[in-house]
């Protein structure tokens, strides 16, 4: 695959701000502000736009900045059949915050594929490297009431069937990295180890691109900070994980470093897997000086072999504004780019 001669090729975890045409800024969950045609034509617009901006700022591997959906689990599974989204429950979301979430009430199943129709679009638009986020199956099952299955592990393979299903075309619509999201790693430590890496893999099988998991401590947002307030001077849930991630098939590891208390020295844990490490803070409005990501890559490169080293973003932007990502953005760039002329020296 093409992927990827440049040294330290950059990428974002995920979102990036949709325009205020489109929705609602700085918000999850932002209802679209067109209907129908209009909001076809308008997501398309949007996909354009992020797109330019990434090229613009450098990036290497770009995405759709999930312009086309309202949140990065919700939009899958709305696709789904089984699930009624009229039918809601309130659940305790990774442990953390309550939400009223729609209800599995019968065999879930993949009627048409979700993203690959986008996917084409973005592929028609550059002939970078596209990256494709998915949510992860453990992450699914954790923003859903589940009266049908009555089991986390069952439920949670089902979805990694239907995102293989998915996978397999976003493979072959042209793209290069499908990444899960999978928060929820970072807080069901033995379910991971028991089946949550397990259906991971099953999401993964017969694919050729290259693949990633992105674990994260979750968007800048009120309930993720309060708890990572909580988690106290060092952050090791890594450690749960990575021994049987190192060991698993996927290609690449996206991770939370940057303002994060997570010591580096976890990432030899997966020493020989590729790393994205974060070097833009998304819990901030504070844009990162190009030094500053040059310091976390500097200091991940004691753990990762450089040309392993993918520098990216903590996790998705579309909380921030749109000037203040484009500034991160900038920023990531620059910060690789001094590493890459050390590293040459
Ligand atoms: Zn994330």
């Amino acid at each position: 695959m093409k992927i990827m001669k440049k040294l330290l090729p950059t990428s974002t975890a995920g979102s990036l701000p949709k325009p205020s045409w489109l929705a609602e800024p700085e918000k999850l969950w932002s209802p679209w502000k067109l209907q129908g045609d209009e909001l076809i034509d308008g997501k398309q617009d949007a996909l354009r736009l992020s797109l330019q901006e990434q090229q613009h700022a450098g990036i290497d591997i770009v995405s759709d900045g999930e312009q086309t959906r309202q949140h990065f689990v919700t939009t899958f599974i709305e696709h789904l059949e089984g699930v009624d989204f009229a039918k809601r429950e309130t659940v305790r979301i990774r442990d953390r915050y309550d939400a009223s979430v729609p209800t599995v009430v019968s065999a879930v199943s993949r009627p048409k594929s979700v993203f690959v129709d986008d996917a084409k679009f973005l592929r028609q638009q550059t002939k970078q490297p596209i990256k494709w986020a998915l949510p992860g199956p453990m992450t699914m099952i954790d923003t859903l009431y589940d009266s049908h299955y009555k089991s986390r592990e069952k439920l949670a393979w089902e979805f990694a069937k239907i995102l293989n299903q998915e996978a397999k075309e976003l493979e072959a619509a042209g793209v290069d990295i499908i990444q899960f999201d999978e928060p929820a790693f970072n807080v069901f430590f033995d379910e991971v180890n028991d089946w949550g890496i397990a259906t991971l893999e099953k999401a993964i099988e017969g694919l050729k691109c290259e693949t990633a998991i992105h674990i994260c401590y979750g968007y800048g947002i009120q309930a993720n900070t309060d708890w990572k307030k909580t988690l106290g001077s060092e952050w090791r849930q890594y450690e749960a994980s990575f021994p049987k991630l190192q060991a698993c098939n996927i290609d690449l590891i996206s991770l939370e470093c940057h303002n994060s208390r997570v010591p580096m020295d976890l990432i030899e844990l997966i020493r020989g897997k590729k790393v994205m490490v974060g070097a833009i803070d998304v819990a901030s409005n504070t844009v990162e000086t190009p030094e500053e990501v040059a310091n976390t890559l500097r200091k991940a490169l004691q753990f990762v072999d450089a040309d392993k080293l993918y520098p990216s973003t903590n996790c998705g932007m579309a909380p921030l504004s749109r000037s203040v990502a484009r500034g991160k953005l900038h920023a990531l760039s620059a910060g690789a780019e001094i590493i890459r002329r050390e590293l040459s020296n």
